[in-house]
């Protein structure tokens, strides 16, 4: 019986409000053996186990052969299911196991669930912006912008590190800069309150192209398109337009002083992870100093943040890898 149980697969998600990608891993220690992955339009279902049955036609994998799944989703995890901003539906973990033969379902934050990736992504899976020194009890930070702002932490508990979900991403934006404060200005007027998630996110992104074009975009970007975001750093990076530079410089000046806001909180010795889709691909202006200036730039605690290893997880299937790790210790 358990050899039986043992060679079953395990299936993992990940749950954002643009996109939900699902994988199917073979079970390995401690990181799981990926087999395949397929993305979906999160907004194309009606609900999670519409996707799940997708992937598994596609895929040719009979629901008996998975003996545990685990999903990770954008949104606080309230009594097994989540409710995911701008997606209609609630992703709910009984609906998964109603629906199919699986062994267990499990639903985590999408942020904790990447949180089990930390201990198993290689070297080449994550650029230093920080050497730093990881002290091996001290608790780890993850945040991660992606279309909104996840925060996450690793306690260093008795000698564990245990994941735990936060919606840091919900709280407030605090303003540094002249141009933040009249950003904080427009934002207030516009959505009642200014959270970090308004400024550090692909909408975010949206948000500061408002406030950075006084003479008109140049790149001449739809701010309604859904891809606005990607256009907006594409300008940026192209330096196409002034105005695009700034909202590139302000998003990543905001990013890193977010970022030491959430290693003070967590007083994370043990180092900061830089998740999401959205460093990755723009590494540049993550790596010009900027980004690391104000993350340091919290005196008198400056040496402290000084001293922690700061990371960009590159592996943009890091959520579905920790949800496989998960898992895969089920
Ligand atoms: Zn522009």
């Amino acid at each position: 019986m358990i050899a039986k149980s043992m060679t079953k697969l395990l299936l993992a998600g990940d749950v954002g409000g643009t996109k939900t990608l699902l994988g199917l891993f073979d079970r390995a220690s401690p990181r799981p053996s990926r087999i395949l992955a397929r993305a979906y339009g999160t907004l194309d279902f009606n609900a999670l186990p519409d996707i799940v049955d997708v992937f598994l036609r596609e895929s040719g994998t009979h629901p008996e052969r998975i003996g545990t799944a685990c999903f990770g989703a954008a949104g606080p995890v309230i009594d097994r299911a989540a409710d995911l901003t701008n997606v209609p539906w609630r992703v709910d973990a009984r609906e998964v196991a109603h629906a199919f033969p699986i062994g267990s379902v499990h639903l985590l934050n999408d942020l904790q669930a990447m949180a089990y990736s930390v201990w198993v992504l290689n070297e080449s899976e994550l650029l230093v912006l920080q050497d730093g020194h990881a002290l091996p009890d001290g608790n780890i930070a993850i945040i991660a912008a992606g279309t909104g702002l996840g925060e996450g932490l690793l306690h260093s508990i008795g000698g564990r590190r245990i994941p735990s979900p936060s919606e840091g991403g919900h709280a407030d934006f605090a303003a540094r800069t002249e141009r933040e404060i009249a950003l904080v200005r427009d934002l207030t007027q516009r959505y009642g309150r200014a959270d970090v998630e308004h400024v550090i996110s692909g909408r975010g992104l949206v948000n500061l192209h408002r406030v950075c074009h006084a003479d008109g975009c140049r790149a001449g970007v739809d701010l309604e398109n859904p891809s606005a975001p990607a256009a907006i750093t594409a300008a940026a990076m192209a330096q196409t337009c002034p105005g695009c530079v700034d909202v590139l410089d302000m998003f990543v000046e905001a990013y890193g002083a977010e970022a030491g806001n959430l290693a003070l909180r967590s007083v994370a010795t043990g180092g900061v992870f830089i998740g999401g889709g959205i460093a990755p691909k723009i590494v540049t202006a993550m790596t010009n100093g900027t980004f690391m200036r104000a993350f340091r730039d919290k005196k008198p605690l400056d040496g402290m943040l000084c001293a922690m290893p700061v990371k960009i997880v590159m592996n943009e299937e890091a959520g579905l890898l920790g949800a496989a790790v998960y898992a895969n210790s089920i």
